[in-house]
């Protein structure tokens, strides 16, 4: 059974191929729409890499490229011969918060959710587009970012606004990053020997954009991202929760136009707008050589982190584990130790030993005293994407 995984960006396409579960061919096709675009693609077994560069004006262009690198490595004979194309989805709106086959209303319906996610759902859709058009008999399966959160409890993802917000604009907490939250937490489960419908687990997505989710006997119950991925942990370049007062003031006093607020908030925000780096080991880089902006980014970053880790071991009845994830997640040990110190108090003790060696397994770094396991769980989005699109299509 062969599976491609599409994840479609406004200029680019990721792109991974399974052949049964086991990954064989990963790809990027990159800078869509401007004059010198690439496409690469390596088999995962030989190391054997493969590109392109020449003008790509559209996903369809790129697809087309993709599907000829498919067949010089002798990967894939033709987009046609796939068993299933999975696409990850950010936004389905409040009707579509489960992953589903792609049909006419799922298409509609992310259409009408572009206006939440105008910079992924274009993107996604067009995806979706190119391969119902190159690969008109291969299933197309969307994985929505949103649908792990679908069983958060009304009262918390509503906000306290008028309820005709609610019910005619859909304004609501939807959350992102699901797949990895529920791909991390399975692995979690299974790591500790804990069943997945009786696991209280706390994870911490946190590369470029960040996210927390509280998740009690295998059910995520509160996450940290809202209505769109601004609100919650501080990130790379977006600012996370603030006092909503503050984007009419800064309107104002500064004469910014909503758009130029979304984008301050959304592109020159968080680590970048506090210290001038929005990679954190560049961050880190320039705290070793004793930047205060940078000391004081990665504080802010560890202490709402460890604001909102708290905040979600109240509402569990019993946390089981924490699980750090994603880029930063995975690799900045500091960050982790950081964070849990603020709330050592509570049960996260860390063993320093363990956070700081250097690992792609997943494995725990919580000390002899912890109360709860302290786990880095390497995530991956792509497999979870892979293997919800043949579930899917079995189920069929
Ligand atoms: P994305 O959200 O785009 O999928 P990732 O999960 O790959 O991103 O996370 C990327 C971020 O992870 C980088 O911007 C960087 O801040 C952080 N990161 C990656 N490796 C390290 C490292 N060794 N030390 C500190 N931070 C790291």
């Amino acid at each position: 059974m062969k599976i491609l995984v599409l994840n479609s960006g406004s200029s680019s396409i990721k792109f991974k191929l399974y052949k049964d579960d086991k990954a064989i061919a990963v790809g990027l096709v990159e800078r869509i729409g401007e004059a010198s675009s690439k496409v690469e693609l390596k088999n995962i077994d030989t190391d054997e890499k493969f590109s392109k560069e020449q003008s790509i004006k559209n996903h369809e262009e790129g697809l087309s490229l993709v599907n000829e690198l498919f067949k010089q490595s002798g990967l894939l004979e033709d987009l046609n011969t796939l068993d299933g194309c999975g696409h990850r989805a950010v936004q389905g709106g409040a009707k579509i918060m489960k992953h589903c086959l792609v049909t006419q209303e799922v298409i509609d319906e992310m259409d009408k959710a572009t206006v939440i996610a105008p910079l992924h759902n274009p993107a996604n859709l067009a995806g979706i587009r190119t391969m119902i058009k190159k690969a008109p008999n291969v299933p197309n399966v969307a994985v929505f970012d949103t649908a792990f959160h679908a069983t958060v409890p009304d009262y918390a993802y509503m906000y306290a606004l008028p309820y005709e917000y609610y019910e005619k604009e859909n304004i609501r907490r939807y959350g992102y990053h699901g797949t990895s939250h529920s791909y991390v937490s399975r692995k979690a489960a299974e790591f500790l020997g804990i069943g997945y419908d009786n696991f209280n687990v706390i994870t911490a997505h946190l590369g470029n954009g960040a996210s927390i989710s509280a998740i009690k006997n295998g059910k995520c119950i509160d996450t940290s991202m809202g209505l769109t991925p601004l609100e919650g942990l501080m990130m790379g370049t977006r600012c996370g929760d603030l006092d909503p007062a503050i984007v009419p003031y800064i309107q104002k006093v500064r004469g910014l136009s909503p758009n130029e607020v979304d984008t301050l908030m959304n592109k020159k925000s968080g680590f970048l707008g506090i210290c001038g780096y929005n990679d954190l080991r560049d961050v880190d880089s320039q705290r070793k050589k004793g930047d205060d902006k940078a000391r004081l980014a990665v504080q802010m970053y560890a202490y709402r982190l460890a604001k909102y880790i708290g905040s979600y071991f109240a509402i569990l009845p019993k946390t089981d584990a924490l699980v750090f994830t994603a880029g930063v997640g995975e690799n900045a040990s500091f960050i982790r130790k950081e964070t849990c110190d603020f709330i050592k108090h509570l049960g996260f003790d860390i063993d320093d030993n363990l956070n700081n060696e250097r690992s792609s397994k997943i494995r725990e770094i919580g000390s002899k005293n912890a109360k709860l396991k302290i786990l880095v769980v390497p995530t991956d989005e792509e497999f979870e994407i892979a293997n919800t699109t043949k579930n899917l299509i079995y189920k069929k």
